[in-house]
């Protein structure tokens, strides 16, 4: 038997899960029993149902990762989680490490910026903040909940804040609206999003994929500047880009 931790929070993770044990079905005579337990952050109050077993809550950092892994005798492990969650990947690949289990990173590609889009290129999302250009005045704020209270000294600019739950009301917003929505998003919808709102400037991580990509054409198409963070560093490690590559990875690794 070999038990498979995905670390999730994804699209991709859900989509993993699914067919990693539709895999172990189609091949029951060849492959060792897989158990697949995805762990979640807990982040969002109704995730993406899930396949498998899944488990909900932070370890406790790296140490109490560590203990996780022993505890439940976990034999590999798959970091897809998103790609700005830079600390959870620090702690897997930390823990496998010290464990001595193989561990795959699996992370989308990155948005490429084309000759037509008129992106601002940030390192943090602080660093938005102080991008965004003066004249623009009614701001699109794409970057999830979490991160929003820098955004909150912005009180002569207008910002639509989207998000899948609601920001924790304790901290300081800016002066604009909240909506909370779920991708995928149509072109279409994020076109007259953008119109409606008088939309002038937008804020987004590279988050990469097509489910909210329809913004970054739709940005494009009415000439608007995305100011737009750029990714965390990835551990150093064997990386995919998409779910057919961790199949593979995971076929290899139980010994197909
Ligand atoms: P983070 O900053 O990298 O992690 C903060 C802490 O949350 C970690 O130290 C860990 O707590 C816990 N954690 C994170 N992911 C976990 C997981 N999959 N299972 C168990 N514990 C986890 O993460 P984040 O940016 O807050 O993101 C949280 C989750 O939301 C991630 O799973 C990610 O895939 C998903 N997500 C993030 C974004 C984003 O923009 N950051 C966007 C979409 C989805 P302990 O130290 O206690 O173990």
């Amino acid at each position: 038997m070999k038990r498979l931790l995905i670390l999730g929070g994804t699209g991709d993770a859900v989509k993993l899960a699914s067919l990693a044990i539709l895999l172990q079905r189609g091949f029951a005579n060849d492959l060792p029993e897989l158990v697949v337990i995805t762990s979640l952050a807990g982040r969002t109050s109704a995730p993406k149902s899930l396949v498998g077993n899944v488990r909900i809550g932070g370890f406790g950092g790296e140490a109490g990762l560590i203990a996780y892994l022993q505890t439940e005798r976990i034999d590999l492990i798959i970091d897809a989680t998103h790609p700005f969650a830079a600390q959870i990947s620090q702690h897997v690949a930390g823990a496998a490490t010290k464990v001595g289990i193989p561990r795959l990173v699996l992370i989308r590609p990155e948005w490429a910026r084309l000759p037509e889009d008129n992106w601002i290129e940030v390192k943090s999302v602080a660093a938005a903040v102080t991008a965004i250009p003066a004249s623009a005045k009614r701001i699109f704020l794409t970057i999830g909940r979490q991160q929003l209270a820098p955004f909150a000294s912005l009180t002569d600019k207008w910002c639509l804040m989207r998000s899948i739950d609601p920001p924790d009301l304790s901290i300081s917003l800016p002066p604009g609206k909240l909506l909370l929505d779920r991708g995928p998003f149509s072109l279409a919808a994020e076109r007259e999003l953008l119109r409606e709102y008088r939309i002038q400037a937008i804020v987004s991580k590279n988050s990469g994929g097509d489910d909210t990509y329809a913004k970054i054409i739709a940005a494009r198409e009415l000439g608007l500047p995305v100011i737009i963070v750029q990714r965390p560093i990835v551990p150093e490690g064997e990386i995919v880009r998409d779910v057919a590559g961790a199949i593979e990875w995971l076929l290899d690794a139980i010994g197909r």
